[in-house]
Order: structure tokens, then C-alpha cells, then sequence
């Protein structure tokens, strides 16, 4: 068997990796001369490193580990879908056991009439058959002119050049040629960067009311629909206002527009439902998944539509596919995660154990000298970083120069933690033991420790 040891020195590998690897979202020649960090093995909460260093993942990987990492029923069920049918399609009016289970199981988990799924190999294609499908259906229904898609600056819906374009992050839309016609972008719900003199209510109400301003301004008639995170997570784990939901659902449900709920990372438990919509009591048209759906096991994302939105789309041949939708193994692999996530009752852990301890540890974090703002969703969290809590001020050097600081100490300190500008965020496994938040957040104290002190030496705590 051709097996994918590891037998050579770390520093070979990074020098092999630097040689033909090119890596996403990186400067490539700065982390080859740097070395990527080799991670060769994951049981739980916890990866190896080649140098057989234990590190906790705080990330869940990329947002999608829920289930933990080392579950053997996910290999099994993949080596035996594989034995059985590793692969076949789906466009030409065949199906497949696996994908008509999973379409089952996910009609049954998702709210409302959300009751049929179009799948996709991840979460940047799902937008992409969103883009494609919330305009077919207006062209279906007679009104082609409904083609704008209403998004959110920092948004964050995916890496094609559709789902880029959802996305409102500046770097990605600086490259590439980027938006393609027709996104319009919104302001955020992101106070502790953007509230200015407001308080958060009064804030959350204002962002809402852009979506409004903006359907008005570009008219019914051209709006197809609005996409928007649950939390925004990529953005940097930004927990809108108590007041912007509600007042978005309002003006979704006065237009006639589709409410497109990006459910990549909020799916499956991290918010402490099945899925971020019902925490945050939003009731979506389409929702799109991924990540959390297999655990990242296996690549696998799709867009769970509506009764009404399905029956528009199903009336006309919708000429979009992917030679990977509905795969099989990863569709097997997705049910078995599934079955995990229900029977082991791992959402109710979320919501009734691991959420609440993490929560009340997670909120003390703001009396870190260096801390500003802690918000928590779930076992979705981040902290502002500031040199001057009371005006919210940013830091005399260009953002993101601390928080690389952060990361970097977090990695010295065995956690994987993420920045995002100076803000630190987690996304950690479901399934985090009390004991396990307790590591977290030492080894983060310790980091933001040092961070503060690295800082100090810098002159970095004069306020901007
Ligand atoms: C990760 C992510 C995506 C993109 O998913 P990929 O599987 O990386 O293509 C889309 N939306 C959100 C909210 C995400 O976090």
C-alpha cells in the first residue's frame, strides 16, 4: 500500500513543502523561509505536530471539526461506501442511496419547509449555485430584472470569483477582478469598529435599516435576495447587535426578497441549535452548508432550499451541477457525522454544558489589561485587542500587527487560536470538555500575557 508516512526530519519536509506547495491565503516566500508547521495526527481536541508537540485546537480546524478529530466510524463508513460505490453522479436522472439519506436527514434537521438540498463540494460552490439560483428563480417567475444579490462588507461567503464577490473583504476584491456585477454591499453589524459615539442597540438598528435604504434605493424590482452569516465569522466572530436581526427579518419579510442564510460555520451545533438561524430566529428562503455538515471529514457543502424556492427551480431545467454534488463517500461520511452529532447529543452539549462554561470564562477575559470586547455565540468567540478600552481606539501600527503577535505566542503556548485585524477568535470542537475550555483559556491568558508585554516593549499601547 502506498501509505503517507512521515519518516523524514521536520525541516526536510518544510524545505519540500516551500519547493512545491503553494499554500491559500499566504505569502508564500515569507512562510517558506519561516517553515510551515507539519501537523501529522489529531485525536479529540488535539493535534501532533512532527515534532510531537500536543497542540489544542481552538479552531476546530477551519470552522469544521465539530465532532472532534479521530472518530472511526467516519473511516469505516468511507472505506465501505468506497468498496461499494465510490462514486457516481447524479445529473443524468440517476441517484444513489447515500445522497438520498442525507437529503432525508437534512429536510428532517433544517427548520421550517427548508426541505430539499442541491449539494455542492464545499461552501464557496454552494454560494455559487446560490448566485446562479436565486436569479433563475425570479427569471422563472417572470421578473429577470431581480438579479441584484444584497451582501454585507466583511462578509465572508467563500473563495470562487461568485462567492468572493458575495463576500465583502477588501484584500480578496483587491485581486482578481473582482466583485462581478451586480453584488451591492452593506455596512456590517460590527459596533466595537464601527459604532462610532452610538450605543449598540441604536447601532444594530441603523446597519439593519442600510438594507432597507438600499432595496429602496435600487428599486423591488431589481433585488433577488439578501446573504448574510448568522455571525459573521471569517470577519472576525462579530456578534451583531440584540436588535439587527429582528429588524432584518422585518424588512426580508416586507420586500420580496430571498433571505439567504450562510450557515457554513453557524450549521450543526456551534451556536448551540442545529443551526444559527433558529438561535438568532431568523427564518431563511435558502441556507447554505458545509464545513460542520461532515466534520470536515470528507468535502461537502450544498444549499438546503425552501418548499416554495424548490418547486420554482424544479419547474425549469436549472442548468448548473457539480461532477461532485452529492458524492458518495462524502455524503456517507456527512450522514455518519450526523448520526454522531444527534445520538451523542453533542448540540445539547453545546447548549446546556460546553457553551455556558466557555461563555462565563470566555466574558472574563475583558479584564485583561489588552482586552476591550469579548462576544460569544455558542462556541463561536472573539476579543477585541486595545491599547485604550474606553474609545475603543486601535493600536499606532498597521492592524493586525498585534493580533500576529497573539497568534504567534498562541502557537508558542500549544493553542491554535486565529486573528482576524487585532481581534482573537475560536471556533473550537463541539465536543470540549469543561476540562478542555480550562486549557484553552490558560494557555490564551498566558498568550494575551505575553502579547501585552511584547506590545509594551514595542510602544504599541499608545492609542492610533
Ligand atoms: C468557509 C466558509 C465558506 C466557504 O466554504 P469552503 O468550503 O471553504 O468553500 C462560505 N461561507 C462561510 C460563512 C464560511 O465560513
Amino acid at each position: 500500500m502506498n501509505m503517507i508516512t512521515n519518516h523524514m526530519p521536520t525541516a526536510a519536509l518544510q524545505a519540500l513543502d516551500a519547493a512545491h506547495h503553494v499554500h491559500p491565503f499566504s505569502a508564500n516566500t515569507a512562510l517558506g523561509q519561516e517553515g510551515a508547521r507539519v501537523i501529522t495526527r489529531a485525536r479529540g481536541v488535539t493535534l501532533t505536530d512532527s515534532d510531537g508537540n500536543e497542540i489544542l485546537d481552538a479552531m476546530a480546524g477551519l470552522w469544521c471539526v465539530n465532532i472532534g478529530y479521530g472518530r472511526d466510524e467516519l473511516a469505516e463508513v468511507a472505506a465501505r461506501q468506497m468498496r461499494e460505490l465510490p462514486y457516481y453522479n447524479t445529473f443524468f436522472k440517476t441517484t444513489h442511496v447515500p445522497v438520498i439519506a442525507l437529503s432525508q436527514k437534512l429536510a428532517e434537521l433544517a427548520p421550517g419547509d427548508l426541505n430539499h438540498t442541491f449539494f455542492a463540494a464545499g461552501g464557496s460552490d454552494a454560494n455559487d449555485t446560490n448566485i446562479r439560483l436565486v436569479r433563475t428563480y425570479w427569471q422563472t417567475k417572470g421578473k429577470p430584472g431581480k438579479d441584484v444579490i444584497i451582501s454585507r462588507k466583511n462578509a465572508y461567503h467563500g473563495s470562487s470569483v461568485g462567492s468572493a464577490s458575495l463576500g465583502g473583504m477588501a484584500a480578496m476584491h483587491a485581486q482578481g477582478g473582482i466583485p462581478i456585477p451586480n453584488i451591492h454591499h452593506i455596512g456590517q453589524p460590527n459596533w466595537w469598529a464601527e459604532g462610532g459615539d452610538m450605543d449598540p442597540g441604536e447601532f444594530g438598528l441603523a446597519r439593519a435599516r442600510e438594507l432597507e435604504e438600499a432595496i429602496l434605493e435600487l428599486g423591488e424590482d431589481r433585488v433577488a435576495a439578501f446573504i448574510a452569516e448568522p455571525v459573521q465569522g471569517a470577519g472576525g466572530v462579530i456578534v451583531a447587535p440584540d436588535t439587527y436581526w429582528p429588524e432584518i427579518q422585518r424588512i426580508c419579510d416586507k420586500y420580496e426578497i430571498l433571505l439567504i442564510a450562510d450557515e457554513v460555520i453557524c450549521g450543526f451545533g456551534r451556536t448551540g441549535n442545529w443551526f444559527g438561524s433558529q438561535t438568532l430566529n431568523i427564518r431563511p428562503d435558502i441556507m447554505t452548508v458545509a464545513k460542520g455538515l461532515s466534520s470536515g471529514y470528507a468535502p461537502i457543502g450544498g444549499s438546503i432550499l425552501s418548499d416554495e424556492v424548490a418547486e420554482v427551480i424544479s419547474s425549469t431545467d436549472f442548468n448548473h451541477g457539480y461532477t461532485y454534488s452529492g458524492h458518495p463517500v462524502a455524503a456517507a461520511v456527512a450522514l455518519e457525522n450526523l448520526r454522531i452529532l444527534e445520538e451523542e447529543k453533542i448540540v445539547e452539549h453545546v447548549r446546556d454544558v460546553a457553551a455556558p462554561y466557555l461563555k462565563a470564562k470566555w466574558e472574563a477575559l475583558v479584564d485583561h489589561p489588552l482586552i476591550g470586547e469579548a462576544k460569544i455565540v455558542g462556541m463561536m468567540g472573539s476579543v477585541a485587542m486595545t491599547p485604550h478600552k474606553e474609545s475603543r481606539a486601535a493600536f499606532a501600527a498597521p492592524a493586525g500587527t498585534v493580533g500576529q503577535i497573539a497568534r504567534d505566542r498562541c502557537f508558542a503556548n500549544n493553542l491554535v487560536m486565529r486573528h482576524v485585524g487585532d481581534r482573537m477568535i475560536i471556533s473550537p470542537p463541539l465536543v470540549m470538555t469543561p476540562g478542555d475550555i480550562d486549557t484553552l483559556i490558560a494557555r490564551a491568558t498566558k498568550a494575551l500575557d505575553e502579547t501585552h508585554a511584547i506590545a509594551k516593549d514595542q510602544g504599541l499601547m499608545d492609542p492610533a
